[in-house]
């Protein structure tokens, strides 16, 4: 392995982790390069969505992952004096098969994630080892590695992602510039296990007061994270202190003889993103990427989603299957949707975000006036992916797609766990594959495409009728998921599978 890797991760977060473990089950021998000796322990994120949950599928943790979770139901926010500004359901089943809100500890998560990723053969996992440096050459990229002792080593890869986070070394090398939208404020983040079981209802909330915006969120199973802004003329310094942490949490009825402070740290919440992901062998994903408030719980979720949509695009890369100009539209694809994601989060943020008691009484009585005219609050809508790899003008393509319950053979859970995950078509009649032309036939089998039908004489059954409504809903025959889960086209029916497998074949190679 020292010799060289197919693909060398700078950064061991979630996103660098799930990245080294998607490529790694391809085969590809991945190096990752971790400057901390030990995993990052602070709070982080305590949300996911229902199409991480399927993501956590595809990396091997899901089973692991599901008792460790809490799902919401509500998300409120209310003014200081608790009337109620909005209020956000999530349902117990997403469009993915998990619950839309999933509460969690990313310590937790990353623990799963680093057992499954040194599970693999493929993956080596390098701790106290600091990249100081990348030279790309055209043919090759270089990574010079500084090590605990102080010594450094080049590294050679076919291509480097650098996972490396917030301050990314990899984005400052790119000299990339940074679309910001100068929205920040800092959080005192306190993260607290109570030492009886406790019932929030509801679960999650946000108090709207200027006089201390704040936070009360589940941590994930037996834990509570709450979340203080920093007012204005107050110190960083002030604010984040155990002692400030339990006299914010006081008036919450938190105190030392009830509940443990496991942890708290201040963090600059932030709005921006890079213009430039991917410069030659040299790819960002995640916070390197991308930063977000973390009010509507999506930046982990959105680097998973990098890493989700990178590792099928150089996997085809690496094997030869398509040039490397396909990982031109994992930026294309990716930027709308996490722009989208920053935009609505900054949108929640100035709700909450409102320290003028004149400011936070009009808001207040906009929203109220909003409520009780019957304008209820919505999440943001599905969003689809940029310009990239589906048939434009198909509108089911670029959208995510559904998973739901299947049996076969006896076995019954959710689609991926069945069927199995990668390129799949999907028909509500008989196996389309058994449709396919020699060529269309051959093209599927090179991206070990998997085919599932339907029909009463299949072998696999949609044990609720999710697919069938869907395809009924929807009127069409046939489609065809890409890896990420996201459709890349429809046909009407059986006949049209040919015609999706020629697009797809000339899209991509
Ligand atoms: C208070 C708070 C609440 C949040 N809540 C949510 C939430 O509810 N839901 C959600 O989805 N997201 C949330 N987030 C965001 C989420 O925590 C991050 O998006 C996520 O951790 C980013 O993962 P990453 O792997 O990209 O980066 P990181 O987790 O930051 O990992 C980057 C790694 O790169 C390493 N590194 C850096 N430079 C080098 C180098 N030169 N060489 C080698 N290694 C290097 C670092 O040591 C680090 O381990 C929250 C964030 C905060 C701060």
């Amino acid at each position: 392995m020292r010799e060289g890797y197919d693909v060398a991760i700078v950064g061991y977060g979630p996103v660098g982790q799930a990245l080294a473990i998607l490529l790694g089950q391809r085969g590809w021998r991945v190096g990752v390069f971790e400057k901390q000796a030990a995993a990052y322990p602070l709070p982080r994120a305590v949300h996911f969505d229902h199409e991480i949950g399927r993501i956590l599928q595809a990396v091997g943790v899901a089973a692991r992952v599901a008792g460790r979770t809490e799902t919401a139901d509500v998300y409120e926010w209310r003014n200081a004096a608790g009337q109620t500004l909005l209020r956000f359901r999530s349902g117990a089943s997403g469009l993915s098969g998990w619950p839309e809100a999933n509460m969690f500890s990313q310590p937790d998560l990353e623990r799963l994630l680093d057992e499954r990723a040194r599970a693999l053969s493929t993956v080596e996992v390098r701790r106290g080892c600091e990249v100081t440096g990348v030279r790309d050459d055209g043919d090759l990229v270089e990574l010079t590695v500084k090590h605990a002792d102080g010594a450094t080593a080049p590294v050679p890869a076919r291509y480097a992602i650098g996972c490396d986070g917030a301050n990314s070394f990899v984005r400052q090398h790119l000299g990339a510039t940074v679309t910001d939208l100068g929205f920040f404020f800092d959080w005192l983040i306190v993260d607290v296990l109570p030492h009886r079981p406790t019932v929030w209802s509801p679960l999650n909330v946000q108090v709207c007061d200027p006089q201390r915006p704040t936070t009360l969120v589940s941590g994930g199973p037996g834990r509570r994270r709450w979340e203080f802004m920093r007012l204005p003329g107050e110190s960083i310094e002030e604010l984040n202190s155990e002692a400030t942490a339990w006299r914010l949490l006081a008036p919450w009825d938190v105190r030392p003889d009830n509940a443990a402070l496991e942890r708290h740290t201040v963090y600059r919440f932030q709005a921006r993103w890079v213009d430039t992901w991917r410069c030659g062998r040299l790819l960002l994903a995640g916070d390197a990427a991308h930063q977000m408030p973390p009010f509507a719980g999506q930046g982990m979720c959105s680097g998973l989603r990098d890493a989700m949509n990178l590792a099928w695009k150089l996997d085809l890369v690496l094997s030869g299957t398509a040039p490397d100009a396909l990982l031109d539209t994992y930026a294309s694809e990716r930027v709308p949707h996490v722009g989208a994601l920053i935009g609505f989060s900054m949108e929640l943020g100035k709700v909450i975000c409102v320290a003028d008691p004149q400011a936070a009484a009009a808001r207040d009585a906009m929203m109220i006036a909003a409520a009780a005219a019957g304008q209820s609050a919505t999440p943001p809508p599905a969003i689809g992916i940029g310009p990239g790899v589906y048939l434009a003008g198909d509108p089911h393509a670029g959208q995510l797609f559904l998973q739901r319950r299947v049996s076969r053979a006896g076995c019954n859970g959710l689609f991926d766990d069945v069927v199995g995950g990668g390129w799949t078509l999907l028909a509500r009649g008989a196996d389309p594959a058994l449709q396919l032309d020699p060529q269309a036939a051959e093209f599927f089998s090179t991206l070990n495409g998997v085919s599932v039908g339907f029909g009463p004489d299949s072998d696999v059954r949609d044990i609720d009728g999710a697919y069938t409504r869907w395809f009924d809903s929807a009127g069409v025959g046939v489609v065809l998921q890409r890896p990420d889960f996201y459709l890349f086209g429809t046909a009407a029916d059986s006949n049209g599978v040919n015609r999706l497998l020629h697009r797809l074949r000339e899209t991509i190679t």
